[in-house]
């Protein structure tokens, strides 16, 4: 072809640095995987069977754009219980193919070209793109280990300018675990009250918080209506795989995100809905021993990692550790690239989600205890052997 066909914003996208990784791993035998971000869980039985039934009932057909009724129905009363936000399942919800979708479609709702959208990093990998894709630039705020990987109001502040329209928030977050606290939350919420922003408040964690329960930026007093909170069933209900979140959020902006997906998507896979809304109703039990079970995990991978000497904060929610290998003398992508090769374990080099996370790698423990104790060993092993990172001698 003489000419290239693609789009210039297109061309400027980076692939996944999480991706290039897991394709190297893929090619290889007896690796532990501590990369992937989602739940070893299979989604529970009552959730699979009530899809299974929808269909042999025949909902086969599409539901309306925002979402079965009854589904926001019950995800307007889960968001009241949970957080004392109350949504009307109307007009302030909207069921989306995902987290993800939730995201791109708030983004493109509010975004016009130039603005610019504040991210903190490190953050999920997706955010930077889709503020690009939506026309906008991403402005990157970093959290960092000195403060538990917590933005403050302060950092927030100095990132404003004229063209700012919004922040993404992400707690409890990927891919550093950080759970904000209410009165941090107050604190951001003061400054983006103060320039008049919008918050894309990112939940999708917010059931895997594991010392205090997770707090949403929109229950803060005057942040209601200027926050689109996202979450969806992925990682508490070990659903991945069906492909359902949502968003709730002030009625101009849920009618222009409807809008976008009903041209782009028209609605969510039924069958999903109605597995989903059997996981509102029923799936609170299986929510609380997988949390149980992460728990248990979290605390193990914690202590390993930091007696064999990586330096580890403990998250307070999500899935992930993130390590610091700094005193290894290795770059994020040496280390993860070198572990693999020697000891077959994958975990994400940090720098792919901002570069506040180089010198860190993200290891996930959404994987048995068997597999983690392991993957322990392996890492301590490698990092004995490994001349490089063995403490210098004084
Ligand atoms: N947000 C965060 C912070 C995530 O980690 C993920 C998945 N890795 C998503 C959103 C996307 O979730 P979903 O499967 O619902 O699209």
């Amino acid at each position: 072809m003489s000419k290239s066909y693609l789009a210039n914003h297109v061309k400027e996208l980076q692939p996944s640095g999480i991706r290039k990784f897991f394709d190297l791993a893929s090619q290889m035998e007896n690796v532990i995987s501590l990369g992937v971000g989602e739940p070893d869980f299979v989604t529970p039985w009552n959730v699979i069977e009530a899809s299974y039934h929808s269909l042999e009932q025949g909902y086969t057909a599409y539901t309306a754009n925002a979402g079965l009724f009854e589904l926001r129905e019950e995800i307007s009363k889960y968001l009241q219980d949970t957080f004392s936000i109350s949504y009307n399942p109307e007009d302030q919800l909207l069921v989306t193919v995902g987290a993800s979708q939730a995201i791109d479609l708030a983004l493109r709702a509010i975004v016009d070209a130039g603005d610019e959208v504040i991210v903190v990093e490190p953050c999920f990998v997706s955010y930077s793109p889709a503020i690009s894709l939506a026309g906008g630039v991403p402005v990157s705020v970093s959290a960092t280990a000195d403060n538990e990987f917590k933005v403050t109001p302060e950092q927030i502040e100095a990132a404003i300018t004229p063209r700012t329209k919004a922040i993404v928030l992400c707690s409890p977050n990927n891919p550093t675990g950080a759970v904000l606290s209410k009165e941090e939350l107050h604190g951001i919420a003061q400054v983006v009250r103060k320039h008049d922003l919008i918050v894309l408040s990112d939940e999708i964690y917010a059931e895997l918080a594991y010392d205090e329960t997770a707090t949403s930026i929109a229950s803060v007093d005057g942040m209601k209506e200027r926050t689109i909170l996202i979450s969806g069933f992925s990682k508490s209900f070990a659903m991945t795989g069906w492909r359902l979140g949502y968003a709730a959020g002030p009625v101009a902006i849920m009618q222009a995100m409807t809008k976008i997906h009903q041209y782009t998507m028209m609605c969510a896979p039924t069958m999903a809905q109605h597995g989903a809304l059997e996981a509102l109703r029923h799936g609170n039990e299986s929510v609380r021993e997988m949390k149980t079970s992460y728990r248990q995990r979290r605390n193990f991978v914690v202590k390993a990692l930091n007696e064999m000497g990586l330096s580890c904060h403990l998250p307070g929610g999500a899935f992930y550790v993130f390590p610091s290998i700094k005193e290894t003398g290795y770059s994020s992508e040496e280390f993860a690239q070198k572990l693999l090769e020697e000891e077959r374990v994958a975990v994400v080099p940090g720098h792919v989600f901002g570069e506040s996370g180089e010198g860190y790698i993200r290891c996930s423990y959404a994987t048995s205890i068997k597999q983690l104790d392991e993957a322990m060993k392996r890492m301590n092993r490698f990092i004995k052997q490994n001349s490089k990172i063995q403490k210098p001698t004084v």
